[in-house]
C-alpha cells in the first residue's frame, strides 16, 4: 500500500450497524457445521472431526453407506450425485465424505461409524447443526434484540461501506484498491495450531475495484502479486502452492477464488485467500443502506458498480508460516545453532549494538551507536556475557546484523558488522553504520 499510487489505507470500525452484516451474508451464511459428543460434551467442527478420520477409514465407511441404501433407488442416486466414483482423487473423496456428514439423510449413519476423538466412544455424535461463528454483543445499556452488534469477522465489510469516501476524498479512479490491517474475530471451535487458528487474529485484507470487464485480468494479476509477495520475503517457494476452488465450492459472492496454501509441518494450510467478488457486496450494502455505491466512469460518463478483487491475508497466521519457514538449526563445529533467517525486512529487531568488552570506553561508544540507530531502526543493546554467546542469542531472534564495538574501534573509529547467516563480518566506518544497515534491509 505504501509504495502504490494506486492503493489506499483505512482504520474501519471494528462495531458496525448490524445491517452491515446482513447485507454481507454473515447473519444468514458465516457458519460452520458442528457435531456435539452426548457423552463428553465436546464439540467439533465437521472438517476438523474429517480430519482426524484416516482416508481408507472414510473409503470403507462410504462403501458400507452405499451398500446399506443399494434397495432404495431415491436414495442411491442421490448418494451417486454428491459421489462420483470416475472422480477418483483423494481430495475429492475427502471432500465428499465432508458433505456427507452434513447431510441430515446420510449424515447420522456416518457419524455412528465414528469414535469421539476426545472421549473415544462410539455412537454418541449429533447430527450436525449449523453454529454462526460471529461473535455477538449489545450495544448500549438495553440487552434485547434491537441493540444487537457483532465483532467484526472480516476487515473487508469496513472498507466497502466506505468506498465512496475514500474513493472521493482521496479522488481515485478504476482501477484502486483499499487496504486495512485489523484485528478480526470468530467464535472458532476448536481453535489450534499455535497462530493458525484462534478466536481473536489479525488480517491484512485489500479491495481492488475495477471496471466489471476487467476481473478476469486482474483477479489473475492479484493471485500473482501475492504468491510473489511471500516468496519476495524469503518463504520457500516449494512451499507455497495455489488451491483453486472448485466451481461447486464457491462461497456464496464469489465467481472465482483460490488459496496461497503454504506447507506447515501439520500438513498444507491457507494463509491468503484471493476472490473475484463480483459486484456482490457494494450491491448488497446498496440494497440494505438505501444508498447509492455506484462509481461515476468519467470516460463513458455511466455509473457502474465495480467489481472487487480481494487478497484477504491472516497477518497472525502468515506470520507463522515466516516462522516456520525461517526456523534451522544448523551444525556449527561441535555447537548447534538455532537460527531464524527472516528476511531482514521481517526481522523484529534489525540491528543488535555490542561491544565487545565492558571498559576502555567501548560501552559508552556502542550506547551512543544504539541511540542513534533506535531513531530509524528497531536495535537491541546487549553487553552480557561472552560475544559468541550473545551472538547466537540475535540469532535465535533472527537479527540480521550484529555489531560489534571492539579495541580497533578505539583507535579507527570502525566496527564489525557481522551478518547472521554467512556469520561472515567486515569492518566499516561506524559514521556509516545506518547507511549500510538500511541499504542492506530495505533496497
Ligand atoms: P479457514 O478455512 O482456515 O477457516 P477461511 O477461509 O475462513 O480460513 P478467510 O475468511 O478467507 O479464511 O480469511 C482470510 C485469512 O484470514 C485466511 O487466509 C487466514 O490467513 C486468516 N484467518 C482466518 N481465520 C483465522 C483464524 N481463526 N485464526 C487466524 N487466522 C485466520
Amino acid at each position: 500500500m505504501t509504495y502504490r499510487e494506486d492503493i489506499e489505507g483505512i482504520d474501519a470500525a471494528i462495531l458496525m450497524h448490524p445491517k452491515v452484516w446482513e447485507a454481507s451474508g454473515h447473519v444468514e451464511n458465516f457458519t460452520d457445521p458442528m457435531v456435539d459428543c452426548r457423552n463428553c460434551k465436546s464439540r467439533f467442527r465437521i472438517d476438523i472431526l474429517a480430519e482426524t478420520v484416516s482416508t481408507k477409514k472414510k473409503q470403507k465407511v462410504l462403501n458400507a453407506l452405499e451398500n446399506k441404501i443399494k434397495n432404495n433407488p431415491e436414495q442411491l442416486q442421490k448418494f451417486q450425485k454428491f459421489f462420483d466414483r470416475r472422480n477418483e482423487t483423494e481430495e475429492y473423496m475427502e471432500s465428499a465424505f465432508n458433505g456427507f456428514l452434513e447431510d441430515p439423510e446420510f449424515g447420522k449413519t456416518l457419524l455412528n461409524e465414528l469414535t469421539c476423538p476426545q472421549c473415544g466412544n462410539k455412537e454418541t455424535f449429533t447430527s450436525a447443526r449449523q453454529f454462526n461463528l460471529m461473535f455477538k454483543t449489545f450495544i448500549g445499556p438495553i440487552e434485547d434484540s434491537s441493540a444487537v452488534v457483532y465483532l467484526r469477522p472480516e476487515t473487508a465489510q469496513g472498507i466497502y461501506v466506505n468506498f465512496l469516501n475514500v474513493q472521493g476524498s482521496a479522488r481515485q479512479k478504476l482501477p484502486f484498491g483499499i487496504a486495512q490491517i485489523g484485528k478480526a474475530f470468530r467464535n472458532e471451535i476448536n481453535t489450534k495450531n499455535f497462530l493458525f487458528r484462534t478466536r481473536e487474529f489479525e488480517q491484512m485484507e485489500m479491495q481492488y475495484f475495477v471496471n466489471p470487464a476487467e476481473d478476469k485480468k486482474w483477479y489473475d494479476y492479484w493471485k500473482q502479486q501475492r504468491i510473489e509477495w511471500f516468496a519476495s520475503l524469503g518463504m520457500n517457494r516449494d512451499k507455497l502452492r495455489f488451491h483453486d476452488h472448485p466451481p461447486n465450492k464457491l462461497a456464496h459472492y464469489a465467481k472465482e477464488a483460490a488459496d496461497i496454501e503454504y506447507e506447515f509441518p501439520f500438513g498444507w494450510g491457507e494463509i491468503e485467500g484471493i476472490h473475484n467478488r463480483t459486484d456482490f457486496d457494494l450491491s448488497r450494502h446498496e440494497q440494505f443502506s438505501g444508498k447509492s455505491l455506484k462509481y461515476f466512469d468519467e470516460e463513458s460518463k455511466a455509473k457502474i458498480t465495480p467489481f472487487i478483487i480481494e487478497t484477504s491475508a491472516g497477518a497472525s497466521r502468515s506470520f507463522m508460516a515466516f516462522l516456520v519457514d525461517a526456523y534451522n538449526e544448523e551444525q556449527v563445529k561441535d555447537e548447534k545453532r538455532v537460527v531464524l533467517k527472516f528476511h531482514p525486512k521481517l526481522s523484529p529487531i534489525k540491528a543488535a549494538v555490542l561491544p565487545l568488552v565492558n571498559k576502555d570506553g567501548m560501552d559508552i561508544i556502542a550506547i551512543k551507536i544504539e541511540e542513534d540507530l533506535r531513531k530509524r531502526l528497531k536495535v537491541f543493546y546487549d553487553d552480557k556475557g561472552a560475544i559468541g554467546r550473545r551472538y547466537r542469542r540475535q540469532d535465535e531472534a533472527g537479527t540480521p546484523f550484529c555489531i560489534t564495538v571492539d579495541t580497533q574501534t578505539l583507535s579507527d573509529k570502525t566496527v564489525t558488522v557481522r551478518e547472521r547467516d554467512s556469520m561472515n563480518q567486515e569492518r566499516i566506518s561506524s559514521d556509516r553504520i545506518s547507511e549500510y544497515l538500511y541499504n542492506k534491509i530495505y533496497l
